[in-house]
């Protein structure tokens, strides 16, 4: 069975094109499906009863089952999904003034192993198809649909678990799907992929003529500090990094985020700040500090106090560096990246 969900336009319209149907047909349904809603290929009208019968017999249109749902003070929904083969994954509804955000996984587990995060305490067990992405989005959809304020999912961060550029191509048709026109129509600068820095994922999606956001995940202003916190900085160091980044910027015309996990007396003192300051400067990123969500009681990091945020803060302003602090959502139904699939799986006692 092919799920619809995970078609980018192009390739429906190639499909349709193999059924003998004329190419509009993938656009129709398109409208069908995320325009109108329909859950069905019967409620399809204007397609022929004979051709219905062939979408009902070669394509699907299913969704992750919610396994789990946790709401919090602040209305923050974090789902545990079961997927096709009994896989979970986790996904994350925040709400913003401006709109409602979706934190989206792109794989089961992660390979990446950064000493911090929970995610990759089993290692990536998969990667999610196209259709596994979308469907969370479509899920917190139906959600916002059912709570009837008229709201909808606006925006969209692939920073769940797992590692986008390590399942590059999926990833790419998912956001394909989401931001084409009849599609989910998320316009691209509310979609943002976030990497721990591989650097061929850079340089690619530099290249893909989107107008999508870049976030990396940087945590550490210098080679020894950040091999420790983050394997993967020994493959792909600061010297290569930064200058990947510089061509993004320069290819896609677009600026980064740099995300920086704030961990108390580890990367968050004013030496630090002065680091990371001389680190970036030669780009036009801006960065986005990390309040820590200690993953459980034994962590071995702790959570930056208010003052040293405020301090790093300052440090980064007067240096010139944008920089502003993430705000916080669900801090107390386990929704910092992976920690509930984590517990659900009995990983760790909170
Ligand atoms: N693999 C990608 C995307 C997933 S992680 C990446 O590394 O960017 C999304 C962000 O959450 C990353 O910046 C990650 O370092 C951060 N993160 C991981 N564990 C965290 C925790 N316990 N508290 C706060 N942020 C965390």
């Amino acid at each position: 069975m092919i799920n619809l969900y995970g078609q980018e336009i192009n390739k429906l319209t190639n499909l349709m094109i193999e059924e003998g149907q004329k190419p509009f047909r993938a656009i129709q349904l398109y409208t069908w499906i995320y325009e109108k809603r329909a859950t069905s290929f019967d409620e399809m009208s204007d397609i022929s009863i004979k051709f219905r019968e062939v979408l009902k017999e070669k394509y699907c249109l299913d969704l992750p089952k919610i396994y789990l749902k946790q709401v919090s003070q602040d209305d923050t929904v974090k789902l545990l999904l079961e997927l096709e083969d009994g896989m979970k994954v986790e996904s994350v509804l925040m709400r913003y003034t401006y709109g409602c955000a979706v934190c989206v996984s792109s794989q089961v587990g992660c390979n990446m192993a950064c000493s911090f995060c929970s995610s990759g305490i089993l290692g990536k067990q998969r990667n999610l198809k196209p259709e596994e992405m979308v469907g969370q989005v479509l899920i917190m959809n139906n959600l916002l649909k059912e709570e009837g304020r008229g709201q909808h999912v606006t925006h969209v961060v692939v920073m769940g678990t797992g590692e986008p550029f390590d399942n590059y191509d999926n990833v790419m048709d998912f956001i394909r799907i989401i931001n084409h026109q009849k599609g989910l129509a998320i316009g691209a600068r509310h979609i943002t992929v976030s990497t721990c820095g591989l650097i061929e994922g850079i340089k690619k999606y530099a290249r893909e003529g989107l107008q999508t956001n870049l976030a990396i995940s940087l945590h550490a202003p210098n080679n020894e500090l950040r091999d420790q916190l983050m394997k993967v900085n020994k493959a792909y160091p600061l010297e290569v990094l930064m200058p990947a980044i510089k061509e993004y910027e320069e290819i896609a015309g677009r600026r980064v985020t740099y995300e920086y996990l704030l961990l108390e007396g580890i990367n968050d003192t004013k030496e630090h700040a002065q680091e990371l300051i001389n680190l970036i400067k030669g780009t036009k990123g801006y960065v986005n500090l990390i309040p820590y969500n200690e993953t459980n009681k034994n962590s071995a990091y702790h959570r930056s106090s208010g003052n040293r945020v405020h301090t790093f803060l300052d440090i980064l302003t007067k240096g010139g560096v944008t920089a502003t602090i993430r705000k916080e959502f669900g801090s107390d139904i386990d929704a910092a990246c992976g920690q509930l699939k984590a517990k659900n799986e009995g990983l760790y006692e909170k």
